[in-house]
């Protein structure tokens, strides 16, 4: 069987340092927001080329908190694109905010030239979510954020070492949010998440909310926050994995070109990557009309595959008081029923890619 996605082997790539370092985390008798955390920080900042990062339970929270931090209330309306991940939408509304869903483009993230017919009085803010591993158009989102006043965060949780032209994705908003959760291309073993930005005050507003509103390690608490705290084992593996991640990056495009280049299958349409932006690939997508049959016959020949995502959020359960129905996002609802993520991880052998590329060129109507 072929998984979607295989976490042991990632593991097994650098098992020896991760090991290492846990038994350094567990010896040290400091386990959470310590120095591992801190070195995280500034080590992920500084890849990032954001001025601060400040690390988070989830890429959940980093959300809800650089919401909360532009000042996003009841009755304000953020800008995301139809087919996001459920979270995104979410760090909007657990702040009373109103997502106002914008279709995708042809590479499946935000439609930029669709922003501005959906911009009202309430519109605060645009959420960039860079999804798949390839970057939004950022100078057209930015162009219309200037002009009408609009703070831009940018999800980043798929998109670690992503580059739109010469920045990288999570340097060019007002705030980004990352998610290290273990499937993400720089993956803790267990949640994790952080926000980077350039802006000091937004940095030291994120670290009180995390910490229960508290400026002081404990018990002075200055505001109502919560607790979303990145744990000193989870920063510690990260940095070992952070000093790899430009290889294991490299990987995932080796492994992407191969699939590029080598499946023929007419049915199958692989997901372009947006001039102007890298791709790493966090997952290899593909658009194909008949895709529950595709993913049927891949699991008959023992290949994983994921779908995602197979419910746009407004047609989710939890968004129907938003009154959304079927019609309402046709692209997105289009590209839920044709999108399939074909199995794409660090440790992928030959033999495995050879044999995906095999079967689905032998797929047939
Ligand atoms: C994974 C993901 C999140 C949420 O991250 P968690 O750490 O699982 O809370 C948010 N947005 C996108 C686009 C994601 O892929």
């Amino acid at each position: 069987m072929i998984l979607a996605n295989n976490l042991k082997r990632q593991y097994d790539l650098f098992a020896e340092e991760y090991r290492q370092k846990a038994v350094e985390v567990l010896d040290s008798g400091w386990y959470v927001l310590g120095n591992e955390v801190k070195e995280f920080e500034n080590e992920f900042a500084s890849y990032i080329g954001s001025k601060h990062c400040v690390g988070v339970a989830s890429g959940m929270d980093a959300l809800q908190i650089a919401f909360r931090i532009i000042g996003i209330h009841e009755g304000d309306e953020v800008i995301v694109c139809s087919n996001a991940y459920i979270a995104c939408a979410m760090g909007i509304t657990m702040n009373g905010g109103t997502p106002v869903f914008v279709e995708p483009d042809a590479y499946d993230n935000l439609d930029a030239e669709k922003i501005g017919e959906k911009i009202t009085d309430k519109t605060k803010a645009i959420l960039a979510v860079h999804l798949y591993g390839q970057s939004c158009d950022m100078d057209k989102i930015c162009e219309i954020a200037r002009k009408y006043n609009l703070k831009v965060i940018e999800d980043c949780a798929q998109a670690h070492g992503t580059k739109w032209k010469k920045n990288k994705c999570g340097s060019i908003g007002d705030m980004a949010c990352w998610s290290f959760y273990p499937t993400k291309n720089l993956g803790a073993f267990g949640d994790g998440g952080a926000i980077t930005t350039d802006d000091e005050d937004y940095a030291n507003e994120a670290r009180v909310i995390r910490n229960y509103g508290s400026k002081k390690l404990h018990y002075e608490n200055d505001i109502i926050g919560m607790n979303s705290r990145l744990d000193e084992l989870q920063a510690g593996l990260l940095r070992v994995k952070l000093k790899h991640l430009d290889e294991l990056n490299e990987e995932r495009i080796q492994i992407a070109d191969r699939y590029s280049n080598e499946i023929v299958n007419p049915l199958v349409r692989p997901l372009q990557t947006r001039p102007g932006s890298n791709n790493v690939y966090h997952q290899y997508v593909i658009h194909c009309d008949r895709r529950d049959d595709l993913m049927n016959y891949l699991k008959e020949n023992d290949i994983g595959t994921i779908i995602h995502y197979p419910i746009p959020p407004h047609l989710q359960k939890a968004y129907a008081y938003l009154g959304y129905h079927k019609g309402d996002y046709p692209i997105a609802e289009r590209y839920a029923n044709e999108v399939l993520s074909l199995p794409m991880y660090n440790g992928m052998s030959k033999e495995e890619l050879d044999y995906v590329i095999e079967r689905i060129n032998d797929f047939k109507e």
